[in-house]
């Protein structure tokens, strides 16, 4: 696992300055400039889907994923690029993971919707279209070191989905000393956030709030956690895990 800080630094440094260009520019950034980061940090514009609204069928349908995307998390995104301008925030100088860190020091507004924003574009990423499959390498090692296995793992964060009360998330974050935790956290807060209970970096998050998943599922929010199983993108995971 190795990290290699200075070109990372450059790039995150790089990156931001077209990201904050394109959010007080237009309120809802374009996005045919901006190149994607390779360091997985999530920046303050809404990224392009990774794959098709139907892409996701039948787990997920695509009039939920359309009006998940341009809809819902859309108006995250512009709800924080407003926060930002009216709570005077450099997005040059403060990424957004710096923010949410700090987010105790902010408007509910700024909570609310930097959360939201940052937890649906982790979320795109954590799933993709085409089979099912399994953690593998280094993260199934941390996964079986820190549940017993991968079931237990994934039985642990599915219950998890399910036992949050109203709307929320799931969560599998790395912890401060490196180590794998499963939670939830409730509305559009998460782990990175200082006022947030549950805290580490999320390596993989599921948004189980009505409107991810009613019109197909309407009360099963269950049978929605299972199918989405299928989804979740591993790669991406272990990405997020190695950058940990
Ligand atoms: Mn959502």
């Amino acid at each position: 696992m190795s990290k290699p800080l200075h070109r990372r630094q450059f790039i995150k440094t790089s990156g931001q300055a077209g990201i904050s260009a394109g959010i007080l520019l237009s309120g809802l950034p374009s996005f045919a400039s901006v190149k994607k980061s390779s360091t997985g940090e999530i920046g303050y514009m809404q990224q392009p889907l990774p794959y098709g609204y139907p892409a996701l069928e039948p787990a997920i349908d695509a009039t939920t994923m359309t009006i998940h995307y341009t809809k819902h998390a859309a108006a995250y995104t512009k709800n924080l690029a407003d926060a930002c301008v009216a709570e005077k925030v450099d997005t040059n100088a403060t990424s957004l993971e710096q923010l949410l860190k700090n987010i105790s020091k902010y408007s509910p507004k700024m909570r609310n919707n930097g959360g939201g924003h940052y937890n649906h574009e982790l979320f795109w990423q954590c799933m993709r279209p085409g089979t099912a499959s399994l953690p593998l390498g280094s993260l199934l090692n941390a996964i079986t070191t820190s549940f017993g296995s991968w079931e237990a793992m994934k039985n642990q964060f599915s219950d998890a989905g399910k036992n949050r009360f109203g709307s929320g998330w799931a969560w599998l974050v790395l912890t401060a000393d490196k180590k794998l935790a499963i939670g939830s956290t409730p509305n559009q807060d998460n782990p990175l956030m200082d006022v947030s209970e549950l805290k580490g970096k999320p390596l993989l998050g599921l948004d189980v709030w009505e409107h991810a998943y009613y019109l197909n599922y309407q009360t099963r929010r269950a049978d929605y956690i299972t199918n989405w199983w299928n989804l979740v993108n591993w790669e991406f995971v272990q990405n997020q895990y190695n950058l940990g």
